[in-house]
């Protein structure tokens, strides 16, 4: 919500909740570095630690500026574990998390939820509802079974749960991995859940900058998918068949597969057009010097430039290059490449140009891509709260058609469509060239 230019959540300024998280996180990381590593024990699970922050300080914690405040940190042993899994070391958590502000980012979600990025781009934090609190609380055993049974994983990998206490509101916060790296351009996001009812991005989403799109503009963008080299294919579908029948077994649903599409034709496009911008700049100063005598060539490059002004789908999607595009992940397991396979070579190509990480793909019209996907909000359970839901909305649909359905049946409509209308085998035979649709 934004209330006089000011971004809130419960009417909390967002400023405050920023700050305060990071004392809050610097605060437990620092003490949890005094108890030992030891093995993790059942009740590690339940455990939660309650420190308060008053604005003068404390002999724990230190004077700040922010409005007198509480921290709960929910089972803090069990997250240092799932950190310590992920390769993440105390010292890099708490200096992603608290060397540098936390930036915003805008939700095209329905739920409220604020997510923020932390400046390094390695995890976000999302404001998560009390049910998703307690559900991912109870979770917590069985994920720590399936992690250690398995780390390669399109699931959200989750390294804190946190709860900002202030006059008398309680803003619950998930620390996760951040999926789509922003010094990456993504030209296309999508959020697909195997549905097709009501899932179009709506008109205010698509008019940003850098919007999130649905299943059904997938659908209209991508007709016919998008195709996948077949060792790559057979290792997305295993992952994500694997990663449904945990979600599943936890009755959960709702889920989406976040997909961030960098396109490597469109981007190498784009920076032959700043180059030739950049060569207009150039020549209208010399213009200006001397009016009448720009030579043919140039003129020639002008009309180019003009008619190439607006390509839709690439416009504003401003980008702050704060970190090298080979740049190796913090976090272990985390690329899309790594999530998908373990054996696989990560490292695709040696040219700069070539983002690492993600899973080349090509387009139907064989443009080359880069894929960046996870599966996300998975925090909703079928047993907590969907039951009335389903019978209502099923009587007034098609119940094949809601989103919202029995988490056996959704798992099984989101695999599907994954792995019929998202995702396809590259043919033996060549894609045939033909000019971009765009
Ligand atoms: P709703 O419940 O209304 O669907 P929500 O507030 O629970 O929304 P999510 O569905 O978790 O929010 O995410 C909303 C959007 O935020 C996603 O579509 C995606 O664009 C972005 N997002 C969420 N999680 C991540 C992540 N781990 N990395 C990068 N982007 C993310
Ligand atoms: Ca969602
Ligand atoms: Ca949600």
């Amino acid at each position: 919500v934004v209330e006089g230019g000011e971004v809130t959540y419960k009417k909390i300024q967002s400023k405050q909740i920023m700050g305060s998280i990071q004392l809050g996180i610097h605060n437990t990381v620092g003490s949890l570095a005094s108890k030992p590593k030891r093995d993790l024990l059942m009740n590690d699970f339940w455990e939660t630690e309650t420190i308060s922050f008053p604005p003068d300080g404390s002999s724990i914690t230190p004077a700040h500026h922010y409005s007198d405040f509480r921290f709960k940190v929910y089972a803090p042993i069990a997250f240092r574990y799932f950190r310590d899994l992920f390769g993440i070391q105390p010292d890099d958590f708490l200096f992603s998390m608290c060397a540098s502000p936390l930036r915003e980012l805008s939700n095209p979600g329905a739920s409220g939820s604020i997510f923020y990025l932390t400046d390094d781009d390695e995890f976000i934090i999302k404001t998560v509802q009390k049910k998703e609190c307690e559900f991912l609380q109870k979770l917590l055993p069985g994920y720590y079974m399936n992690l250690s049974q398995n780390p390669r994983t399109l699931l959200p990998k989750f390294f804190g749960l946190y709860c900002f206490h202030y006059n008398s509101k309680n803003v619950r916060l998930v620390a996760m991995n951040n999926l789509l790296p922003s010094d990456i351009k993504m030209h296309c996001k999508y959020d697909l859940k195997g549905s097709s009812f009501r899932r179009k991005a709506s008109k205010a989403e698509r008019q940003k900058a850098s919007p999130t799109f649905k299943d059904l503009d997938f659908a209209e963008h991508h007709p016919n998918g998008i195709f996948l080299e077949t060792d790559k294919y057979n290792a997305l579908m295993k992952t994500i068949q694997r990663d449904c029948t945990v979600l599943e077994s936890f009755q959960i649903m709702d889920y989406s597969l976040l997909l961030g599409i960098h396109n490597l034709d469109l981007a190498a496009k784009e920076k032959r057009e700043e180059r030739i911008r950049n060569a207009r700049a150039k020549l209208e100063k010399k213009e200006n010097v001397n009016d009448d005598d720009a030579p043919e060539a140039d003129q020639y490059q002008l009309h180019a430039v003009a008619s190439y002004a607006s390509i839709p789908g690439t416009s504003g999607a401003g980008l702050n290059r704060t970190r090298s595009m080979n740049r190796q992940r913090l976090v272990a397991h985390s690329t899309a490449m790594e999530s998908i396979t373990a054996d696989m070579d990560v490292t695709l190509d040696e040219d700069e140009d070539v983002p690492a990480g993600g899973i080349p793909a090509r387009s139907e019209n064989d443009e080359r891509l880069i894929l960046y996907i996870g599966i996300i909000d998975i925090l909703q359970s079928y047993r907590l709260e969907k039951k009335l839901e389903h019978t209502f909305k099923s009587i007034l649909y098609n119940g094949d058609t809601v989103s919202v359905c029995h988490p056996s049946f959704y798992a099984k409509r989101f695999q599907e469509a994954m792995a019929k209308q998202v995702f396809k085998k590259t043919p033996t035979f060549p894609l045939k060239h033909s000019p971009s649709k765009r």
